[in-house]
């Protein structure tokens, strides 16, 4: 999939730096970065959920989430107004989200599903999707449940000056009893943003966990503070 011989004017890096400063949509931006690396992906098939790139020999479907529509554990925030719609809006959209999935892999696809709060770090999402392509169906960390990919909650994002590497996990208040950090938010208490930073923080939220499927409440930390 990655073609050999095409002409490259501009490094990888200089490329990179181009797709990045410019203004547009998520899921364009991952595009032209794979294009830029001659990663060439397929469009508008008709598949459950319409993914944003395939990659049909390698059975691999991905998708760029908003960190809104899709419930993001560290940039969710709800409006302050119409709460019941957004409130519902939510729900279907991250449950819908994961019956996509379920359609996908009982049909053979791998799913990767990629924040757009990811793409900050555009060329660790390439590197993650070519190694994807390239033949590790056999190492790629699988679920319980199904053949579904992790998604990555990216490590610069989930750090949010959280201290010290190792005891990440315990502080990060959306990781699921099974250990999995791939959660999503299914409603929040109030309006507010979890942005760390953020000066109205909903007091609670119930997630999903991407991997397990079980979902909790949580208690959304008020001090949650952020770079
Ligand atoms: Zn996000
Ligand atoms: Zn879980």
């Amino acid at each position: 999939m990655v073609s050999k011989n095409m002409a490259r004017k501009l490094t990888r890096s200089e490329n990179m730096a181009r797709i990045r400063g410019r203004d547009t949509k998520p899921e364009l931006l991952l595009r032209r970065a794979l294009w830029a690396v001659g990663c060439r992906y397929r469009l508008h098939y008709d598949l459950p959920g319409r993914p944003d790139l395939l990659f049909i020999r390698e059975r691999l479907a991905i998708f760029v989430d908003g960190c809104f529509w899709h419930g993001c554990p560290i940039h969710y925030s709800a409006p302050r107004t119409r709460e019941d719609f957004w409130k519902s809006k939510l729900r279907t959209n991250v449950l819908r989200d994961m019956r996509v999935d379920d359609a996908l892999i009982s049909d053979d696809w791998r799913v990767f599903r990629v924040w757009q709060h990811e793409l900050g770090d555009i060329e660790a999402v390439v590197q993650n999707i070519l190694g994807l392509l390239g033949g590790a169906h056999k190492t790629v960390q699988t679920y319980k449940t199904d053949m579904s990919v992790p998604m990555n909650v990216s490590e610069p994002s989930a750090r949010y000056g959280l201290g010290q590497e190792d005891d990440i996990d315990e502080k990060l208040w959306w990781v699921c009893g099974c250990g999995s950090r791939d959660s999503r938010v299914l409603a929040v208490s109030g309006p507010g943003s979890l942005r760390p930073n953020s000066k109205q923080r909903p007091a609670s939220a119930e997630l999903i966990c991407r991997k397990c499927r079980s979902s909790w409440s949580a208690k959304v930390p008020s001090d949650f503070k952020g770079k």
